[in-house]
């Protein structure tokens, strides 16, 4: 095979002004937070700060939920919905044509290669606003009774590894139903929501509407605790999960939770070899694995392991991991040093136990957190690395003989998110998905996401779906039994 030398194509920095200093968001103004608490945003890729941001406390979630039950009372939740809507499209044009600056600020606070969110998490990002602002005025036509009403103020938490794109998922329903938000984005990459706080008052959104609060653990369980917030909508683990469907009960709070995942990506012996590769590639090692929804348990059917392996293997030393702002870099950083530290212990778990590690040759850079594409083999259902979500660039492989054996592996976990099928019979496809407990299963390709398609869980992933008419549900008052 020829290998090609790749000349660095850096995409610049210069469409980013990253000032020193942020504050908090608060009924449509940048402020201090009361106790002058602030953190370090950093740069996963060089270890550089980049901006110190304010750390929100109780007090400052307590201003923010009532700037947003003011503007929820007052302007948004009695505005028509084709007057909100002016508002979504203004905002989703705004990112569309911002889209550069924010791909790239995306990249440096996150780590991901910059071809990822200059071409995935932005598009979709705007696509989300463009979908909701489309529904904000056909409230009455999406299956929920013919005038629902929104159901106040919804507080939001969510993770690191898609900011903005988590943000979009958590906003632009709530907004289009004419909900108001207070949301408090990943402790490494709050930047991003700050600059979708400037995009509001760029699109001349009303104060209150939108309240971003910055912070750590302690600031999301103030903003899921808070007594005046009607809804909460979690992203992250499922530990963290837990703790806030149990702090959450026995109140009127209403609550969906998107939580991890341990997908299984099941290739059959008759699937397209290259094309399943690829699949596979994309499914584990897309975001540097830092995805719920991840391919992260290979089931390969055994008549075509060796094929599928030493195709994977190829495919796998072409990958180029480094620099997130280089437009030929497919793996980018690690997110933070604490999540690289959870890969090794559980990478370290797998070799341990018994399973085979392997990765292609790769220099990884001196600074920044580092973890080369890895996949384990030898791996059995009873493995930690086959049933604990790693969040890394980290894929276990299994094996198996007929479908039904098949489905009882994908199954075999606590998790239920996602799925995927690789074949050529359409009705193994189709006699698969029906039995799997996954809430989104994709059949010859994976990772593809749509603001019109609903994403949610099974089990311990989670309930409640996110995404097209099926996530108005969430933010519509007595839509629950519709
Ligand atoms: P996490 O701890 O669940 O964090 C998710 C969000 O919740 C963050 O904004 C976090 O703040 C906040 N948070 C933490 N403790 C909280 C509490 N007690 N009450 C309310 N909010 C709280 O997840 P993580 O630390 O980012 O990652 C840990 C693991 O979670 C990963 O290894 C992965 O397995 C899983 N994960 C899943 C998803 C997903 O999309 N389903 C996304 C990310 C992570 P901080 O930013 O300060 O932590
Ligand atoms: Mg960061």
């Amino acid at each position: 095979m020829p290998t090609f030398e790749y000349a660095p194509a850096p995409e610049s920095r210069a469409v980013v002004d990253i000032r020193p200093w942020y504050g908090l968001f608060i009924d449509g103004g940048f402020v201090e937070s009361a106790e002058g608490d602030a953190f370090k945003s950093v740069n996963p890729a060089s270890e550089e700060v980049l901006a110190e941001v304010a750390e929100a406390g109780a007090a400052d979630v307590d201003a923010a939920v009532r700037a947003a039950r003011s503007a929820y009372q007052t302007v948004w939740g009695r505005m028509p919905g084709r007057e909100r809507a002016k508002y979504l499209f203004r905002i989703a044009r705004i990112i569309a044509e911002r889209s550069r600056e924010l791909a790239v600020l995306e990249s440096l606070d996150n780590g991901k290669p910059i071809r990822e969110s200059r071409d995935v998490d932005i598009p979709q990002v705007a696509a989300h606003f463009f979908y909701y602002a489309g529904w904000a005025d056909k409230l009455g036509y999406a299956g929920f009774g013919g005038d629902p009403r929104p159901v106040g103020v919804a507080g939001q938490v969510i993770p690191w590894n898609f900011p903005l794109l988590m943000l979009a998922w958590k906003i632009a329903p709530a907004l289009a139903c004419g909900n108001t938000v207070v949301l408090k984005p990943g402790e490494t990459t709050p930047l991003s929501a700050l600059r979708f706080a400037e995009i509001c008052q760029q699109a001349d959104l009303p104060a209150g509407v939108v309240n971003i609060v910055p912070g750590a653990g302690a600031t999301g369980a103030a903003v899921v605790n808070h007594a005046d917030v009607d809804k909460v909508a979690f992203t992250g683990s499922t530990e963290v999960g837990r703790q806030i469907a149990a702090s959450v009960a026995g109140t009127r709070k209403r609550v969906t939770l998107e939580l991890g995942g341990k997908a299984a990506n099941i290739v059959f012996d008759d699937a397209p070899i290259d094309q399943a590769v690829e699949g596979i590639v994309n499914g584990i090692f897309f975001n540097q694995g830092h995805v719920c929804c991840a391919g992260s348990r290979l089931l390969v059917q055994e008549s075509v392991y060796d094929e599928v392996l030493a195709s994977l293997k190829r495919r796998m030393a072409t990958l180029r991991v480094g620099d997130p702002l280089d437009k030929n870099t497919d793996i980018g950083a690690i997110n933070s040093s604490a999540q690289l530290e959870r890969i090794r212990t559980l990478s370290d778990i797998g070799a341990a136990e018994g399973a085979e590690p392997w990765s292609p040759p790769c220099e990884l850079p001196e600074r920044g957190y580092w973890f080369a594409p890895t996949i384990f083999t030898g791996v059995t259902q009873a493995h930690r690395i086959a049933r604990e979500e790693i969040f890394g660039p980290v894929l276990s492989v299994l094996t198996f003989r007929t479908p039904a054996e098949a489905v009882e592996k994908a199954n075999n976990t606590p998790y239920g998110l996602s799925a995927g099928i690789w074949t050529e019979k359409g009705s193994r496809i189709l006699s698969v998905a029906d039995k799997l407990r996954a809430g989104v299963v994709w059949a010859n390709t994976f990772n593809k996401f749509d603001p019109t398609s609903p994403f949610g869980g099974y089990k311990e992933s989670g309930y409640g779906r996110e995404g097209g008419r099926h996530g108005l549900e969430a933010y519509l008052s007595g839509a629950d039994h519709a």
